[in-house]
This record gives structure tokens, C-alpha cells and sequence, in this order.
């Protein structure tokens, strides 16, 4: 080898990742027509839009009860003793809330907040399984007089619940949380006690000692968007090797095991590359994972088995309606130099910054919290027979970070089109942000077919009413 020899060059000469990469070599190879989305639940989205405004989160009622069904079915048929509990946070609404009381879930809330609004909602205590790592006191008191499953996350909490126990007349019914190697990386070690440790094992036997404590669920939530069905089985068969050490050390045998969360949705991270259908195992396989494990288990010793699903039950079921605004940006790259090639220009045009064509949308990411993870999907409303570019899309915010797509295969868009972006069920509704703008009307689509306002868009007084003007500040 000569002394000159230079190593190869890695550059980013493939632009992104490898399928679409191909794909912007290729403008022909992106197809001619883009995936469409007419209506949600048989109702135009244009019709939406025109009657409830732009933008808008739609909900639909009848996928939010099929899935629910489907999750109930796949578990239930396999192992009967199964019960399951709303986790608020990922759709606290209230519509959405009481669709899932219907379906005959019970809470599961993570603070004050949440406590109150499922007991709003007509939820009994005893209904209500209270998680979170922090529980103030006075939420405390109240759940304990109202009798909710609290779900204790460290030694502090416990403290102070066996100090607020002290004078109850019956013992309470509570849970622990416990963290584990289920083989997902990273491990939440920031909620709850650790099972390999033995640190949960002391926590239970404390419990156990406590007369006015009754140790009745095992709980454990090992994560979000867990693609791994077998991680389940092993969270399981380790909190069965837990409730299995606690029976035989200390004669208690708890009743329930709670497996939390965390099974995905139809939904993509940035950076994967595949479709939904090929990369999300079917929810079967997380039931066969979890109930192959307690059926080993002698009839008399099989505990009550919970979940606590969001992300999964909830995503696909909500849509966000936006229209453009405004068209940016130019379709021809800018040229400096005399010597460019057409790949060259080609290359600008689509890999380029500055050279991609752009859209202004009505919703930014104060409405898509999800999208900083997750590819979510854009549909125009028609199809338009056009071939499709990369593109990106803009939030309508003061704010350079305000992009919904950095680069997305669109046909050519105008002024007043609507685009939907889906599935954006979970979490971006809880985890919006109010900045600068009102948060804009949610509806859901009843199983009539029939929309129905269930939250209306924000006006002045929702943001300004908590403040106070300071008497010398009036003038
Ligand atoms: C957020 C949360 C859930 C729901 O998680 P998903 O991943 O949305 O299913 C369940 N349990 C606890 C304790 C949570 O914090």
C-alpha cells in the first residue's frame, strides 16, 4: 500500500436513510400518487374542518371501543382474571375518559390532578389506581379516606402513608411499584423499587408486618412503545418469582399483579425504517408472552392480572386536521457556481435545505408532542395526480424548532388544502402547550357517525383568567 493511500470518504451521499434514499435518487421511484385520506369515519375531513375549524383533533368513538375490545379479547380469552385501567395521562379528556369507563376499564391516575378528575368523572376511589412517584399529602388523605389503590413509589411515600394509616379503622389495600431488567433498554430505574436488589422484597415485608397495610398488587410498567413481546413475559414470571418469595417468607399471598403499560401503537420512530404492519407485533403476541407464564401456575395460586394501557388503545383513534397556510420556500435550487451538473442541482433540490420546497401549516408541535419521536404520517385529503417530492412542514409558531416533518413525500399542495396528521391519539393532547395561540377544538365521531364537540377551541379568558394584575400596575 502506497503512503499515499487515502481512506474511502463516508458522506452523507446517501441522504437519509436507505429505502428513501433511494428514493430521492429517483423521483420516479417515489410513485405518482400519495397515500390519501378522504374522510374519518365516513365524514370528509374538508367537511370537519369547514364546520368545526382549522385545525382540529378528531377522535373516533368506534375505533376507540374496537380496540379496546380487541385488547380485552386478547387477553381475556386466555386468561380470564384480567382487568384493565385507563391511564389518564395519555388522554385525560373526558369523552375519551368515559368510552373507556363504558368499556368497563377503571382509572389510573399519576397526581392530584388526574385524582380528582377521574373522581369527577363519577370514579370511585376503590376504582382508581394511583401511580406517579409523587403523591402530595393532601391527595394522599383523600385517597386513603376514599379507599383508591395507591401504588407506592419509594420509602418516603411509604413513610408517610403508614403515618396517615395510623388510625383507619380497616386496612388498606395498596400496591408496590417495582422496577426490573425485563431485557428493554434503557430500564426506568427512576420509578418504584428494585426487585434484583431485594429492595422490593424488604419494601413488601414492611408491608406485610403494617396490620393496617394489606400488600395487594405487584406492579410494574417497563416502559413506553416496548416492541418486544417476550420483555412481558419476563416482567411477568419475575414479579410471580417476587409474589412467590413474599407467600413463602412472610405467608402472604398477594392477589394481583399489575404489568402496566408501554404496548406499542401503529406508530414508527424517526430513524426506523419499514411499515407499522411489519414492524408491530400483533397484540396477541404480548398476551400469548404474559398469560403463558401465569397459566403454569396451579389453579389456586393464579393472581388477578392488570393492565394499565395508554399509548396502544388510544393513538390510531385520533386524527389532527391541518390546512395550509402558506406555500415556502423555492422549488429550484439556487445556483452559485457556473460548473454544477444537473446531479448537482438534483442533489440541492432534494437534499438541500434551502432548496426544499416548503409548507406553512395551522399546527405546530405545541400540538404534536409525539412527533419529536415519532414519524407521524401525513395524508392529504385528495389524491392529486402529481409526482411526489420531499418536502417540509412548518408549524405556524414563532419558533425555528416549530417543525412538524423535516422532510416528507408529498404531491404539490395549495393554499386551503387539508392535510391529516395520524395516528396522534396519545399524549398530544395532554402534553400540549398553550404558547402564543389557542389550543384548537377537539370532536369525536360518535358511533351514529354524527360529530360531536367534546372540547371547544380556547378563547382569551382559558389563557389570561389565572392572572392577577398587581393594584399599581392598573394604570
Ligand atoms: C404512562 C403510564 C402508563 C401508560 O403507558 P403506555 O405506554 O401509554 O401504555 C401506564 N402505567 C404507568 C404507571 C404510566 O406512567
Amino acid at each position: 500500500m502506497s503512503d499515499n493511500y487515502l481512506p474511502p470518504e463516508i458522506s452523507n451521499e446517501l441522504g437519509r436513510i436507505g429505502p428513501s434514499a433511494a428514493a430521492d435518487r429517483n423521483f420516479y421511484a417515489r410513485g405518482v400518487t400519495s397515500k390519501t385520506l378522504f374522510g374519518i369515519d365516513g365524514i370528509p375531513v374538508a367537511e370537519l374542518v369547514e364546520k368545526f375549524g382549522s385545525p382540529l383533533f378528531v377522535f373516533s368513538e368506534h375505533q376507540i371501543r374496537e380496540k379496546a375490545r380487541h385488547l380485552r379479547e386478547a387477553f381475556k380469552s386466555r386468561y380470564p382474571n384480567t382487568s384493565f385501567a385507563w391511564s389518564y395521562k395519555t388522554n385525560y379528556l373526558a369523552a375519551v375518559c368515559q368510552v373507556f369507563h363504558q368499556e368497563g376499564w377503571i382509572a389510573e391516575v399519576v397526581s392530584d390532578f388526574e385524582y380528582e378528575k377521574a373522581r369527577k368523572l363519577g370514579i370511585a376511589g376503590k376504582d382508581i389506581v394511583f401511580n406517579g412517584p409523587y403523591k402530595p399529602r393532601a391527595i394522599l388523605e383523600v385517597a386513603i379516606r376514599e379507599r383508591a389503590l395507591i401504588q407506592i413509589d419509594n420509602w418516603d411515600e411509604l413513610c408517610l402513608i403508614e403515618e396517615l394509616v395510623k388510625d383507619i379503622p380497616q386496612p388498606l389495600n395498596v400496591g408496590i411499584r417495582v422496577w426490573l431488567d425485563a431485557g428493554i433498554r434503557p430500564i426506568w430505574s427512576k420509578f418504584g423499587f428494585s426487585l434484583e436488589s431485594g429492595e422490593a422484597g424488604r419494601v413488601a415485608a414492611r408491608i406485610v408486618a403494617n396490620p393496617k397495610l394489606q400488600l395487594h398488587t405487584l406492579h410494574t410498567h417497563i416502559g413506553t412503545y416496548i416492541l418486544e413481546p417476550a420483555a412481558y413475559g419476563i416482567a411477568a414470571r419475575k414479579l410471580v418469582g417476587l409474589r412467590e418469595q413474599i407467600r413463602v417468607e412472610y405467608q402472604h399471598l398477594v392477589p394481583c399483579l399489575n404489568l402496566g403499560g408501554g404496548f406499542p401503537s401503529q406508530s414508527v420512530l424517526h430513524g426506523m425504517v419499514g411499515s407499522p404492519e411489519l414492524l408491530i407485533p400483533a397484540i396477541e403476541r404480548y398476551a400469548d408472552a404474559v398469560t403463558a407464564v401465569l397459566n403454569e401456575l396451579p389453579h389456586k395460586l393464579r393472581p388477578a392480572l392488570r393492565f394499565e394501557t395508554g399509548r396502544h388503545l388510544i393513538d390510531e383513534a385520533g386524527y389532527l386536521l391541518s390546512s395550509v397556510v402558506a406555500v415556502k420556500g423555492v422549488r429550484h435550487p439556487v445556483v452559485t457556481g457556473a460548473d454544477w451538473s444537473l446531479r448537482d442541482y438534483k442533489e440541492q433540490l432534494i437534499l438541500g435545505d434551502d432548496a426544499k420546497a416548503s409548507y406553512l401549516i395551522d399546527a405546530g408541535v405545541t400540538l404534536l408532542y409525539t412527533g419529536a419521536w415519532y414519524q407521524i404520517n401525513v395524508y392529504p385529503a385528495e389524491a392529486r395526480n402529481a409526482p411526489l417530492s420531499p418536502v417540509r412542514l412548518y408549524g405556524p409558531l414563532c419558533m425555528a424548532i416549530d417543525v412538524v416533518r423535516y422532510s416528507v413525500d408529498l404531491p404539490p399542495l395549495n393554499v386551503g388544502d387539508v392535510l391529516t396528521l395520524h395516528p396522534v391519539g396519545a399524549y398530544n393532547v395532554t402534553q400540549s402547550m398553550q404558547f402564543i395561540t389557542y389550543r384548537p377544538a377537539v370532536i369525536m365521531i360518535n358511533q351514529q357517525g354524527v360529530p360531536e364537540l367534546i372540547r371547544r377551541r380556547e378563547v382569551l379568558n382559558d389563557v389570561d383568567g389565572p392572572e392577577r394584575l398587581p393594584a399599581h400596575l392598573k394604570t
